[in-house]
């Protein structure tokens, strides 16, 4: 339902609680946040409210980190619980992924990796996700790379937006009818389902369009297509408020 990204030297969490907290208006049932430090992914997610999550993060506090991800679920596939919640992962968590909309041939996936004995702990098409996108860093691929591959065999509605415990510094997100926008920053970069995920911290913004892929670090955002080749995202400027 709400998704945000962060990259850049403000506390991961802060800034990702922060950007769903205002996305809070589009309504949700679970909350959860992901992020890299030092190589190592955290992985926090609550059913119910915003204030649920905050609670947990404030008993055991998550590692300062300078990348993350976040998501506020509406649940399509599976029950509100805290295994459904997103970010979702591999099953070596070692990238984890959210994601708004419904992946439509999600069953024909599951059954593949089901063959395999591949082990899935939720109900969610997103989770299908999250693996086969695990599967592809394994198998040697950078984030960007297993990204698109994996998008190639995707159909139906998404926002998708990851990141990988071994490539620090890096969000990768793509969309197909369903929204994306990046907030560009000064050393810094934000991501999220809409404008209002970041426009405290800046108001230059790119919208991705249809079938498309970004990279985002601190410093760098690229855009391509499913396939890997170079696209131009639409530049705007936020001069409306909200
Ligand atoms: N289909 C996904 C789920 O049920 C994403 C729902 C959403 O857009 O929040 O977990």
């Amino acid at each position: 339902c709400g998704i945000v990204g962060y990259v850049g030297p403000r506390s991961a969490e802060d800034a990702v609680i922060d950007g769903l907290r205002r996305l809070e208006y589009r309504g949700y049932d679970s909350a959860g946040i992901a992020v890299v430090h030092d190589g190592v992914l955290t992985v926090e997610k609550r059913a119910g409210k915003l204030a649920n999550l905050e609670k947990v993060l404030g008993e055991t506090p998550i590692p300062l980190a300078e990348v993350g991800i976040g998501h506020t679920r509406w649940a399509t596939h599976g029950p509100p619980n805290d295994v459904n919640a997103h970010p979702h992962t591999g099953a070596e968590r070692r990238v984890a992924l959210v994601h708004n909309g419904i992946i439509e041939n999600f069953l024909e996936l599951r059954a593949r990796l089901e063959a395999d004995d591949h082990e899935l702990l939720s109900d969610t098409d997103t989770e299908i996700v999250a693996q086969l996108l695990e599967l592809q860093v394994q198998s040697g691929e950078d984030l960007a790379t297993a990204m698109q591959r994996v998008c190639q065999t995707l159909d139906g509605a998404f926002t998708l937006v990851a990141i990988d415990a071994a490539e620090p510094g890096k969000v990768v997100a793509a969309r197909r009818n369903s929204p994306l926008v990046v907030g560009l920053g000064d050393g810094e970069n934000f991501l999220g389902s809409d404008v209002a995920a970041f426009i405290e911290h800046t108001r230059d913004a790119l919208e991705l369009g249809q079938d498309q892929i970004v990279v985002m670090t601190r410093d760098a955002v690229e855009v391509t297509d499913f396939w890997g080749r170079p696209v131009q995202a639409r530049r705007f400027h936020v001069d409306w408020d909200l």
